[in-house]
């Protein structure tokens, strides 16, 4: 390590970004903005849907590809914040619709976000047979490897996927303890939650590409006991998680 390198190790950036007071956050920064070269703490880090922007604070989101974006249902305009899984339009708060997937086919429940007009003019009987196919497709985009495929060749940082295990270390004067070993450790990106469990899929070059549930450790996740029947939960928005990352609209 230089001088330099050291003297930034030892005094840590910290958040420049702008508090309502007019005073700098100051919290310990995690990264720089691109646009306006600020120092910005986890807080102020720029987020979009489940996407965590490493090199963007939040003031200057609006400056993004997302943040530009604009609700497209009847010439709104209002900033969007999802799109819509049928028309693939920029949708704003008030015009999305979260359409529940059927629990007797799949549960427990799945939201996918619709725009108000697609949602209004499908009849049921449209949506049932939309929502099974969506969920097929899904499931073959996550399984096949195509949705790793597109991770892989997106600008998205796979992060640590720990295996843990507890262990009893006995001590030489006492009882023992429980202990968390890790026993591997792999890569993977993690998609967020839903329904209550974190998922991420994993960089694994074999079929099916597994998804799996996660909870956070240490620098990235730890895997965590699969729970049954929830993966047809999780095929039909983290499909479309994957899709919003990496910009491929197939
Ligand atoms: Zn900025
Ligand atoms: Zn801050
Ligand atoms: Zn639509
Ligand atoms: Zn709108």
């Amino acid at each position: 390590m230089d001088e330099e390198t050291i003297q930034r190790v030892a005094t840590p950036a910290v958040c420049e970004v702008q508090l309502e007071n007019g005073q700098a956050c100051g919290v310990i920064a995690v990264g720089r903005c691109v646009f306006c070269g600020h120092a910005f703490c986890d807080t102020h880090r720029a987020r979009f849907l489940q996407r965590v922007y490493t090199d963007t604070c939040a003031p200057c989101f609006p400056k993004t590809e997302e943040g530009k974006q604009r609700c497209e249902v009847d010439n709104c305009g209002v900033t969007a914040v999802d799109h819509c899984g049928i028309c693939k339009r920029a949708i704003c708060a008030t015009h999305r619709i979260f359409e529940r997937l059927p629990t007797t086919v799949f549960q427990p429940e799945i939201y996918v976000p619709r725009c108000r007009p697609c949602f209004d003019n499908s009849s049921e009987e449209a949506k049932r047979a939309r929502q099974r196919a969506e969920a097929v497709e899904a499931r073959e985009y996550l399984l096949s490897g195509a949705a790793r495929k597109a991770l892989l060749s997106s600008k998205e940082e796979p992060v640590a996927i720990y295996q843990i295990e507890s262990q009893l270390k006995k001590g030489l004067f006492s009882s023992g303890k429980w202990v968390t070993v890790v026993t591997s450790v792999q890569r993977g990106w993690f998609l967020g939650n839903f329904d209550g469990t974190s998922w991420a899929l994993l960089d694994v070059d074999s079929q099916p590409t597994p998804l799996v549930p996660v909870q956070p450790y240490r620098d990235g996740y730890a895997l965590v006991e699969r729970q049954k029947n929830r993966d047809f939960s999780a095929w039909v928005q983290t499909a479309y998680t994957i899709r919003v990352l990496t910009n491929s609209s197939s």
